[in-house]
This record gives structure tokens, sequence and C-alpha cells, in this order.
């Protein structure tokens, strides 16, 4: 494989060009990922897999670059090549936030988030992990959240055979009465990141936000928030500088339970039914 890295990167450099070490980065959990550092003195960034679903790699790109158009917005690394079996990007050294790190990167990820287009979705589906994700084109965000994100997650777990009878049962009760939960009033598509938790950002040496392995749509922005809340949470400060940027209706706190249930059965088909009981909890609250 790596002879193939170094043609792709003469593609990009010079036909000269060698690939001087590789060194491991830790942190993937579908990926393996590597730093390598060339002979022209760059430093890049390498994810690779053996057996990736179909261009996956090639969506990475393109939610990448799609990320990366918004000038005010969290930093994306850039993409410089790619093929079935690897993605080559730009290499960005992590650094430790200092206090002002997340109310900036508050206002850039608003800033990202106010970008938008006239319907839910994208012009291409992509992946959520390794997990199909499904970006038809929705005008109404209720009807897009509901049937492309939790419906297409509860069916791949029931048809791997990972979701007990009765919590189907449960799921189909709650999707039902998901307009009196849902009120998306005010709300437009935004451009979001889409699997923002704490392994999928850090902070850069210019104590930028940087932003990377994406799920990328334009959906419903309080979802970036509330992932980013399902393992770990950042500070208040990061919540309140988006809070004055790009205000929240009322009611946040119940959707966010909504929205992370998309990403509790993605973890049910990704790594197994330890997350069941979340999921199951979840869906109590609801429909007591
Ligand atoms: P996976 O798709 O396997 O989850 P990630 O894209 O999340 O892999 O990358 C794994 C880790 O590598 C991240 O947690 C982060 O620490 C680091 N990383 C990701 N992209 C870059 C980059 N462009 N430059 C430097 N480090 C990166």
């Amino acid at each position: 494989m790596m002879e193939d890295v170094r043609v792709l990167l003469a593609s990009v450099y010079s036909p000269s060009i060698e690939i001087l070490s590789t060194q491991s980065v830790g942190g993937g959990s579908i990926n393996q990922t590597l730093l390598l550092t060339l002979s022209n003195g760059e430093k890049v960034f390498l994810k690779h897999n053996d057996h990736p679903p179909q261009d996956f790699f090639k969506r990475e790109a393109a939610g990448l670059r799609l990320l990366g158009q918004s000038a005010t917005g969290p930093r994306v690394p850039r993409p410089l090549a790619w093929q079935s079996r690897f993605l080559i990007m730009e290499f960005i050294q992590e650094q430790a936030p200092s206090a002002d790190f997340y109310p900036d990167f508050g206002r850039a990820l608003a800033d990202m988030h106010r970008r938008t287009q006239d319907r839910y979705g994208l012009d291409h589906d992509n992946h959520i992990g390794s997990t199909p994700q499904k970006n038809t084109l929705e005008k109404d965000g209720l009807t897009f959240f509901r049937d492309h994100r939790l419906r297409f997650q509860q069916k791949l777990a029931r048809d791997r055979g990972r979701l007990p009878k009765s919590l189907d049962l449960k799921l189909d009760s709650l999707f039902k009465k998901l307009d009196t939960i849902l009120d998306l009033t005010g709300e437009q598509p935004a451009l979001v990141h889409g699997d923002l938790w704490s392994g999928n950002y850090f902070c850069d040496a210019s104590q930028r936000a940087c932003i990377f392995d994406p799920a990328v749509h334009f959906g419903l922005r309080e979802t970036d928030l509330a992932m980013m809340e399902l393992f770990g949470q950042p500070p208040q400060t990061f919540y309140k500088a988006y809070q004055e940027a790009f205000p929240s209706p009322f009611g946040y706190s119940e959707r966010r339970e909504i929205y992370n249930l998309y990403h509790l059965l993605n973890h049910v088909n990704l790594f197994g039914s330890s997350y069941l009981s979340s999921v199951e909890s979840t869906v109590n609250r609801f429909i007591r």
C-alpha cells in the first residue's frame, strides 16, 4: 500500500517525493492512521483501511472539503488525495487548549451552522463511522431526522438481529409521536459535522478548533451540540458563546436526548448490544 500512497503523493507534490518516516497516530475507532514525513519537509496524515465500504474515503474527502469552505468556521484538514483504501490529508498538530479555545470554538461552530441550503440532506450519501448514512433530500426537518436518521438505524439494527422485539416496538411508538417532542419551528437546514464527539475535534497550534472525521450533511444544527455532550462535555464557556452567537430555541435538553438516540443506535450497529440499555432508557423517558 505504501507504494500506492507514494505514487499519489508524487501527483500532489513532485515525481521524486519520498516517504521518509511513518508514525502511528492513536485515537481512531474505525481506520488505521499514520503521520507521514515526506522528503520535501511536509507532514501529511494518512487514513487507511483494507476493506472500507464503497466510496468511503471519497465521501470523507468530499465532507472535509464542504466543511472547509466556511472561512469563519472551525479549521478542517485539507484532503490532498485518496483512492479506495486510503485518504491523505493535511496533518494538523494538536495542542492543549487555553481558556479562550472553547468560546472561540462555540462562535466558529455557530458560523458554520449558519450555512444553509433549501432542503435537509445532501446531494450524496456518506457514512457515520463505517455505517451508511442516508442524506435523501427533504423539505421537512422532522421527516428527515425521523426517517433517514432514526428509522434507518432502527431497521439496520433489526436486520442485524441486534434489536429486541419489545424495544423495536417502543421505538415505533416514539417515532410516531416525534412531532409532539421535536418542535423545529424557525430552524433551517444547517451545515453540520454530524459526528462531533470529543474524539473528532481538537485544538491546533494556534488555538483554533479543528474538526475532522465528519458525517457531513445539511441537518439540525443542535445535533452537533448534542453529540458533543454524549461522551464527555465541553465547558459551559463553549455553550455560552455558541448561544450568544446563534441561540437555540427553548427545549434543547429534551431534543438533545432524541438527537443522541441516532448515535446510540449507531453504536448498537457498530459496536454491539452493550449500547441497548442507553437506547432503552432514552425511549422510556418519552413513552411513559
Ligand atoms: P477514525 O475514522 O478511525 O475514527 P479519525 O479520523 O477520527 O479516525 O482519526 C483518528 C485520530 O487521528 C483523531 O482522534 C485525531 O487525534 C487524529 N487526527 C485525525 N485527523 C488528523 C489530521 N488531519 N492531522 C493530525 N491528526 C489527526
